[in-house]
């Protein structure tokens, strides 16, 4: 099996890494356009590639090297979510692909995504001052990991407003509700949702002669989840209904190429999660004064820590089950 990874010139935005004969993960270098990872599945006959990152330039890298590395133009896109840094490169694949989401995940896109981008590009300023405001806790941090992760925030954030006014939000072609089966020449992937959980709802794409599952947020490797829109419960549930998949291989939406080790591993920090912030409410103490669990220290996305607590906190208190957009940016 010849490594084509090799014959594909890098990209600043991501690392590719062969999973299989046709199978690559694009992981993301942080502090760049990419900021999710993505994946170029070659189908024998066709091209498809799973989710396209926060910048019109880290989209346009991901579908030279799907051209490279298949030698055919991409023909179907995957958007496992909403999040920008899964979607905003969609525009770069039309026309020639048929960009494929659940309805629900399109309709989010139609309504609230395409808005809070109209509110960015109408007042970009809430969005520099939170910029500058970070870069000022730079300077003052002391600790040497935090430090790196906010830096890669703040580099990330100033690609994606430099790109912002030639963003053509793109929403998705084709949309399915449970299950959508893609028959290529020389393999078959299945699109799966089992609800939301990460965001109201997710996706992720398996291949099951592989034994290979490209999960989106659903699973991150060494990363805080990102529960900023999350229903803890529905997570949990639809990785337990990942686990009777038989699943091997993991793409994660961020971190490195894992297994279902990491999967369990997110499982445990959402109990973790839920089961501090039950504590402290059952307490009566504050989560402020909640620091990282020693098992999660070394995991990046730090800052996402206090924002899942406040989530679950508010998840908790309020109304279990509720999805609100609470969050300008992320
Ligand atoms: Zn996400």
């Amino acid at each position: 099996m010849t490594n084509r990874t090799e014959t594909f010139t890098d990209s600043k935005h991501f690392r590719l890494n062969q999973v299989a004969e046709g199978v690559y993960a694009a992981i993301s270098v942080p502090g760049t356009g990419s900021v999710g990872n993505a994946a170029i599945i070659d189908l024998g006959d066709s091209t498809l590639v799973v989710d396209t990152f926060t910048t019109i330039e880290a989209a346009e890298d991901l579908q030279a090297a799907a051209i490279e590395l298949t030698g055919k133009p991409v023909s179907y896109v995957i958007n496992t979510h909403w999040h920008s840094d899964h979607t905003s490169g969609n525009q770069v694949f039309i026309p020639g692909a048929q960009i494929i989401s659940t309805s629900i995940t399109r309709e989010i896109m139609a309504t609230f995504g395409k808005d809070r981008l109209a509110r960015h590009l109408a007042d970009p300023e809430p969005i520099y001052r939170a910029m500058d405001e970070l870069d000022e806790k730079i300077q003052q941090e002391t600790d040497e990991k935090l430090k790196r992760e906010m830096q890669w925030e703040n580099a990330s954030d100033s690609e994606y407003m430099n790109m912002l006014p030639n963003l053509v939000y793109t929403l998705p072609t084709i949309t399915f509700d449970g299950q959508m089966t893609i028959h290529g020449s020389s393999r078959t992937v299945q699109l799966i949702t089992y609800g939301g959980g990460h965001t109201q709802s997710d996706a992720f794409l398996y291949l099951p002669e592989e034994k290979i599952a490209v999960m989106g947020d659903l699973v991150l490797s060494k990363h805080h989840p990102v529960m900023m829109y999350a229903n803890p419960n529905a997570w949990l549930n639809i990785l337990e209904r990942v686990e009777a998949l038989g699943v091997e291989t993991i793409i994660p939406g961020h971190g490195e190429v894992c297994s279902m080790k990491e999967l369990h591993e997110v499982k445990g920090y959402i109990n973790d999660i839920v089961a501090l912030v039950a504590e402290a409410v059952h307490s009566k103490k504050s989560i402020d004064d909640l620091v990282v669990p020693q098992a999660y220290q070394d995991w990046y996305f730090t800052t996402y820590f206090k924002s899942n607590l406040k989530r679950v906190y508010d998840w908790i208190t309020e109304s279990p089950g509720s999805t609100p957009f609470n969050r300008e940016k992320e």
